[in-house]
């Protein structure tokens, strides 16, 4: 069945069992992706043309998986270049790299992510899978992985000063600042950094803020969508979320997005982490609404302490 005749039954389907058809959003023609877009997508592969997959080229483009197509928009064609964008993509995600748009592939890219890219001028941050003996205790698969030239804070700054540049109306200061100290935390019992909020004339290593769409650093958010937040590798410290999604201080069993979780996955970055392929690290790209994960897995462990040491 190709994958128009696949949307057309879906809807059937839909409209059978009296629900509401969701109709393509009205400006997936401007620049960034949607994600109704990208769920009416499965079973899509190449040479098919299929309306939707020039947002899925977009999302690909934000994360450095595809390069854009000359001057032109991106067009619904899945050709040559969708399909091995795609096949890195699932690589990176343990899926099937099939280079086919199938169901976990769909629900992958439809889960809410970080915005920071995977792959940065044609380096896979992601490279999944270096072999590590460590004798007397055993042989690990190690995931994590560091910004391209591997930037880090130089020895001279192990006490890095944060600030808040913009207030999020859903909480109090004081909720904000137990969530970032709480986060702030999990970093300082694994490597030797401490962190405090600078007081007030003192100059801040990290600037932490909350920021709607285009807020001109080049990488806009997409409101309540796909990406949650993002941050700048060393030593550039600036942290920035989606102040649209719906953040909750513990988020577990909820439909909205666990703020410290997102806040300890950015503050990797801020250290100089990249993403890691394992599912089960702090730095893994992607985290479902709902769920909580705060605590640095032994990947993100190794990957902070072979840029810093040891606490
Ligand atoms: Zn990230
Ligand atoms: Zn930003």
């Amino acid at each position: 069945m190709g994958c128009s005749t696949f949307i057309v039954a879906i809807l059937v389907l839909v409209s059978l069992h009296g629900a509401s058809c969701r109709m393509l959003a009205a400006d997936a023609g401007k620049e960034r992706y949607v994600r109704a877009d990208l769920s009416q997508l499965t079973g899509c592969r190449r040479g098919q043309n299929q309306a939707g997959l020039a947002s899925l080229k977009r999302y690909l483009n934000h994360f450095g998986y595809l390069d854009s197509e000359g001057a032109d928009e991106f067009s619904d064609e899945f050709n040559e270049d969708l399909e091995a964008a795609l096949r890195t993509y699932q690589l990176n995600f343990n899926l099937n790299a099939s280079g086919v748009l199938d169901e976990p592939t769909v629900q992958k890219l439809i889960q809410p992510r970080c915005g920071v890219s995977d792959i940065v001028n044609g380096t896979n941050l992601m490279k999944s899978g270096r072999h590590r003996h460590i004798p007397g205790v055993g042989h690990f698969v190690m995931h994590y992985a560091f910004f391209a030239g591997m930037p880090r804070w130089p020895d001279s700054q192990r006490n890095l000063k944060y600030t808040f540049s913009t207030d999020n109306q859903q909480y109090g200061a004081e909720q904000l600042r137990s969530v970032f100290s709480a986060a702030f935390a999990k970093w300082a019992a694994v490597s030797p950094f401490q962190f405090a909020e600078a007081s007030d004339g003192e100059v801040a290593d990290l600037e932490l803020a909350f920021y709607s769409g285009d807020h001109g650093d080049g990488r806009p958010f997409d409101g309540p969508g796909t990406v949650l937040a993002h941050a700048f590798a060393p030593t550039n410290g600036r942290l920035h979320f989606d102040a649209d999604e719906a953040w909750l201080p513990d988020a577990t069993g909820t439909n909205g997005m666990d703020l410290e979780s997102v806040a300890v996955h950015e503050i990797g970055h801020l250290l100089g982490l990249g993403h890691s392929a394992d599912i089960n690290a702090i730095m893994y790209p992607s985290i479902g609404a709902g769920v909580r994960k705060v605590d640095p897995n032994s990947d993100d462990v190794q990957g902070i302490q072979v840029l810093y040491g040891s606490k």
